[in-house]
């Protein structure tokens, strides 16, 4: 990629925080900073570089999408993170929204249970110096027990329930950002856990690939 091209990029991805993320409310200093220098369009499928800034998701492959920059933003912002907080993300997919996390917080656990997304992803994660992201193949609907307890666990696609087992894996004062609902529309959900009481708070309407696993949809 050559420099002009670089500084294109760098130009959509002003215009996307300015008129897409903050237009809308986004405020965390976090998350800006973090959408302003996560190099989008190379997470997209070559074909799709171009349009990697729109205000929309895009397909990935193996019938699977990268959210639209709104609400990774939306979502990132729900998990209230710091800087030493460790993450967990369920559903991999491009990486981005697992980068996003990773120039947030100390370490983010990403689980991807497509074989050919997980190994593509992982690379990309190599190749850009994403060393804090520790990646597993397989179903993240049981959460990574061994590494538990997890400050927020960000679920990227559409649930048919809160699985209790993510709950369980949330360290007190944790956060859960999850879609749940049916397979069209889910409503985004924000749990908080606070000294074993579950506080649980609609954020708005969404559509999400299904989240297929043991506490998910059936494959
Ligand atoms: N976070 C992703 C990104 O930034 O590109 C978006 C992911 S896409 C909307 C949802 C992903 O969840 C897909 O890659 C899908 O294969 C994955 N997925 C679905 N069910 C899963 C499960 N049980 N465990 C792990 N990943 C799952």
């Amino acid at each position: 990629m050559d420099l002009m091209d670089d500084k294109k990029y760098a130009r959509r991805r002003e215009e996307m925080v300015r008129l897409q993320i903050e237009a809308r409310g986004i405020s965390d200093p976090l998350v800006l900073q973090a959408l302003r220098k996560v190099p989008r369009h190379i997470f997209v499928p070559d074909a799709l570089s171009e349009q990697a800034y729109g205000d929309h998701p895009l397909p990935i492959g193996d019938q699977q999408t990268i959210s639209q920059p709104y609400i990774v933003a939306e979502m990132t912002q729900n998990l209230e993170l710091t800087k030493t907080d460790r993450v967990l993300e369920i559903g991999t997919g491009s990486g981005y929204q697992a980068a996003i996390l990773a120039e947030i917080v100390f370490r983010v656990y990403s689980i991807e249970r497509k074989r050919s997304l997980y190994d593509t992803t992982r690379k990309l994660f190599d190749t850009l110096g994403y060393f804090n992201i520790v990646t597993r193949y397989g179903d993240g609907t049981s959460g990574w027990r061994e590494e538990s307890p997890f400050d927020a666990i960000m679920v990227t696609a559409g649930a048919p329930k809160i699985p209790d087992v993510l709950i369980d894996q949330l360290a007190d004062g944790g956060r859960l950002v999850i879609p749940v609902g049916d397979q069209h529309s889910q409503i985004l959900t924000k749990i908080k856990k606070q000294k074993q009481t579950i506080q649980q708070v609609p954020l708005g309407g969404c559509r999400f690939v299904k989240l297929i696993g043991e506490h998910g949809w059936p494959v």
